[in-house]
């Protein structure tokens, strides 16, 4: 009996060792099944954060590429039709006359405005529209456009000797012009687009006729003109820049020098003044006179009449003192002198324009 037992005993001590045993291994092999899948789980994540990472990445990328190509496109299209601030004051006029030394005052530096030429925008127009350049083969004198006035000693004019008369010839031409034919009376003689009186910049649409007064008696349009076309790089250039799109002379002659699509220098003001610049949305007139006081002849103002007649109507617009402004409304000076002096002669001429636009509703055609 107690042999049996000490033997059941023997067996069952060996039945627990390899029960132990194979508990140990079991727990062994937990445990390396258990840190290989911990590892494969570690490496699977890592991967998945890796190409997480990598999908961002390019996302990013591509998102910094766009955008730049969008930037570019929006620069390349604003771009063109940049313009330099129009706050600058641009106009002086000839040298010795009233308006030029008043002048000097708007002006600014020539740092600053060499600097806006930088940015200039061609004109798209001169170049699209059908333009007959530079004909010095073509001479079509213009006629004098008041009888009388082609003695070779000039007129007597109220009391005062005009310098002769001299037949014009058109130079440099456009003839249409923002969609509008230039008419004959008309003598194109534009002026060079050099950066300094002619930017070359596009005007924005036109709400006013702006008249002046040249400030240099008894100076012809001619005179003026060839003022205006001053290389910047002559020896006698003044460094001004100035300009304007017609000059009316003492005979009642007109010369345009600048197209009607194009910024002239004429009445600008400087941003300090707090006052628009009208470079950018009118027409200029200058204008012969033959004292001191400013006065037009009365050639010059019958010619004044039609020029502005034919612009307002040309440009769909009504006579009033707003569409038709002094140089004095706009920045305060003395110009045209005759009408800042006296400006019931200013509300008589405009009241004159508009009779005349009454009385003849199609100008362009009436006087092609
Ligand atoms: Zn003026």
């Amino acid at each position: 009996m107690s042999d049996w037992r000490r033997k059941n005993e023997e067996t069952d001590e060996a039945d627990f060792a390899e029960l132990m045993e194979l508990e140990e291994e079991l727990s062994y092999e937990d445990g390396y099944l258990h840190k290989k899948r911990s590892a494969r789980q570690a490496e699977l994540r890592k991967k998945r954060k890796r190409n997480q990472l990598i999908r961002e990445i390019i996302l990013i990328a591509l998102f910094v590429i766009a955008t730049i190509v969008i930037i570019i496109v929006v620069r390349k299209c604003t771009g063109d039709d940049k313009k330099p601030s129009p706050s600058e004051s641009q106009e002086s006029t000839p040298k010795n006359t009233t308006e030029f030394v008043t002048d000097a005052t708007e002006d600014t530096t020539r740092a600053s405005r060499e600097t806006e030429f930088t940015v200039p925008t061609r004109l798209p127009d001169v170049t699209t529209e059908p333009v007959p350049q530079t004909e010095p083969t073509d001479p079509p004198a213009t006629e004098p456009p008041t009888e009388g006035t082609t003695e070779a000693q000039g007129m007597i004019y109220n009391g005062v000797q005009l310098p002769p008369y001299r037949p014009l010839q058109q130079g440099a031409s456009v003839a249409v012009q923002s969609g509008i034919t230039m008419p004959s009376w008309v003598v194109q003689d534009l002026i060079p687009v050099d950066g300094a009186h002619r930017p070359g910049l596009v005007i924005n649409p036109i709400k006013h006729v702006v008249i002046h007064y040249v400030g240099n008696t008894l100076s012809s349009a001619k005179d003026n003109r060839d003022y205006f076309a001053t290389p910047p790089d002559s020896p006698v250039y003044d460094g001004r820049q100035v300009s304007s799109h017609f000059i009316i002379g003492l005979y009642g002659e007109i010369i345009q020098c600048v197209p009607l699509n194009e910024v002239a220098y004429a009445q600008g003001v400087s941003a300090s003044s707090g006052r628009p610049n009208h470079n950018w949305d009118a027409i200029s007139i200058e204008n012969s006179h033959y004292n001191d006081a400013g006065e037009f002849t009365s050639m010059t103002e019958d010619s004044l009449v039609k020029l502005t007649g034919w612009l307002l109507q040309s440009y769909g617009l009504p006579a009033n003192t707003d569409t038709i402004m002094r140089h004095y409304d706009c920045s305060g000076k003395a110009c045209p002198k005759d009408w800042a002096d006296n400006p019931a002669r200013y509300e008589a001429f405009v009241q004159r324009v508009a009779d005349y636009m009454a009385a003849h509703p199609n100008i362009a055609a009436e006087y092609p």
